[in-house]
């Protein structure tokens, strides 16, 4: 398999929209790995992971086509992730389609958003649960909890194509138990891991900063899985992580761990 981060930025990417941090600085001074846009990731080029507000710029940047899209998958409704008025472009008068050329899986509340948005449209729409795994085309996918938002089923998913194993987790916070029992089955080749909060930290704990990262992955080596062979990347880095592509490098690569950056493509 294969996974393309596309983005790698926090909820205003870096440099910040409208931020002046070090971080946001850095990156409008010096450019390259350090500039993130929003998070979004695509599979094998035809599993597309979010659709945030930086879905067009991506796609031309990469040189990708989102006619291979075969699935979308959402993870939650958060404005990064979640950009629906992007997919009005699926279908008659920009092109000749008469359906939207993808399925979409989504939580409940992303469905009842797109239903109240574009009523009646010939698009084909799942409703996943967490825990509850589904086959599309050649894969299994299951989405698991993540601990982010109280009032949604926020997701990570794990992919499968029958020979590899993927964790893609964006919004993760400490997992709460029943995602550490669900995890406690299965062997990943590839853990993509948000580190929102960088060498920051803060209270907020729907998401991971460096020390938490740090003691999710050692809690998933010490139960099998991730072992010696599982590729390890972080994502979802914010502007007020308060380290740079190159700090994060000096801090984790010792662990092994691989620090995402916008266009990368990782083979598993
Ligand atoms: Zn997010």
């Amino acid at each position: 398999m294969k996974i393309q981060l596309l983005g790698t930025g926090g909820a205003d990417g870096i440099p910040g929209l409208y931020s002046d941090s070090r971080v946001s600085q850095h990156a409008r001074a010096f450019g390259g790995k350090d500039i993130r846009s929003r998070s979004a990731a695509l599979v094998d080029d035809c599993l597309k992971l979010d659709l945030g507000p930086d879905t067009w710029s991506q796609m031309a940047t990469y040189g990708l086509d989102a006619r291979d899209w075969t699935a979308l998958l959402f993870t939650h409704s958060d404005a990064d992730h979640f950009a629906p008025d992007e997919l009005m472009y699926t279908l008659y008068p920009f092109n000749d389609f008469e359906f939207v050329g993808f399925i979409v899986y989504a939580n409940l509340r992303i469905c009842r958003r797109i239903l109240e948005k574009f009523p009646e449209w010939p698009v084909e729409m799942r409703t996943t649960k967490s825990f509850e795994s589904f086959q599309h085309g050649g894969y299994v996918i299951t989405p698991v909890r993540a601990h982010h938002l109280d009032d949604e089923d926020a997701h990570n998913y794990l992919i499968s194509d029958g020979r590899s194993t993927l964790l893609y987790g964006t919004d993760t916070g400490i997992w709460d138990e029943p995602t550490w029992d669900y995890l406690s089955g299965v062997k990943l080749d590839c853990l993509v891991l948000e580190c929102s909060e960088g060498l920051a930290s803060t209270a907020y704990d729907g998401h991971l900063d460096a020390a938490e990262f740090e003691m999710v992955l050692n809690r998933l080596r010490k139960m099998g899985t991730v072992f010696d062979t599982t590729q390890v990347w972080t994502t979802h880095h914010s502007q007020l992580g308060e380290a740079t592509h190159a700090e994060l490098e000096a801090h984790f690569n010792p662990m092994g761990v691989n620090i995402g950056f916008d266009g990368v493509e990782i083979q598993f």
